[in-house]
């Protein structure tokens, strides 16, 4: 798997989000705040921007977009990442792109790797997918046919465009130990990359139970580095 994050001026992107919060609050125009922004300590305007988001305001987080070059994750994957509605997605077509001799890449999940026997029935799979693909395709069936019977660890790509407040959401979900492991290494990097451009806003590219304080999954589930809603509260959670 690769990430990378398309180049933000970090500088532009908090005075843009300052700027935003202190419209709320001020009854001057924004333009003007704007054009002085830079006179404003930047210590002043990470804190502001941190109140806003500590109080729930996230629409600010609309302003800014992260964009994200993303390969080598697998079709299971994505489908995972695509239902993050909050966003725009490009992703490479098995309709257009034809894997030549049948050769694909595919993503072996960890406990497979571990696995001895699981590794064996999984490779032989592959091996017969990439031979049934091409077939198929050597049949004169269009690759959006034979596509069909391509498995979900096919290796895909993918570019992934998201406000702050939905990559937000999409890090508190996706960091959290229930969510699967690839696209949890996916949230990782994505974080990172985005914590390093952002050093402002790493505090919220956190799973959810940082934000909450609490854990709000069934205790079962809840890998307890913060206290289950039952532990804090002593009521029974409804999952
Ligand atoms: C651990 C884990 C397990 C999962 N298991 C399953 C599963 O078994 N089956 C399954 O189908 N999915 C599953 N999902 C996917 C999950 O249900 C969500 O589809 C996914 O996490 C995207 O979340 P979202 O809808 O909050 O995000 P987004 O689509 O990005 O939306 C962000 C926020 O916008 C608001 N919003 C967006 N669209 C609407 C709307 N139409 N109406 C009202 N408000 C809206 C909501 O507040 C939402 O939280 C799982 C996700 C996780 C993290």
């Amino acid at each position: 798997m690769k990430v990378v994050l398309s180049q933000i001026d970090t500088k532009e992107a908090l005075n843009k989000l300052y700027t935003a919060c202190r419209t709320c609050y001020n009854a001057g125009k924004p333009e003007d705040m704007y054009a002085t922004v830079d006179e404003i300590p930047q210590e002043n305007k990470v804190k502001l921007l941190s109140a806003v988001i500590r109080s729930g305001h996230h629409s600010v987080l609309e302003h800014q977009t992260l964009t994200f070059f993303i390969s080598g994750v697998s079709r299971a994957l994505t489908h995972q990442l695509v239902r993050h509605r909050i966003a725009s997605y490009s992703q490479q077509s098995q309709r257009y792109c034809e894997f030549k001799d049948g050769k694909f890449d595919y993503v072996i999940p960890n406990k497979i790797q571990n696995n001895p026997e699981a590794l064996q029935i999984f490779s032989d799979l592959m091996r017969q997918d990439a031979m049934a693909y091409d077939k198929l395709i050597s049949l004169g069936l269009p690759a959006e046919d034979a596509r069909s019977v391509l498995p979900q660890a096919c290796c895909s790509n993918i570019v992934v465009t998201m406000n702050i407040r939905s990559f937000m959401h999409f890090c508190n979900e996706r960091l959290c130990t229930c969510a699967q492991l690839e696209i949890r290494q996916l949230a990782n990097e994505m974080a990172k990359a985005a914590g390093d451009m952002l050093p402002f806003l790493k505090p919220y590219f956190v799973p959810k139970c940082e934000m909450l304080g609490y854990c709000n999954e069934p205790g079962k589930r809840s890998c307890h580095r913060r206290p289950t809603f039952e532990e804090l509260t002593g009521k029974k959670s409804d999952n």
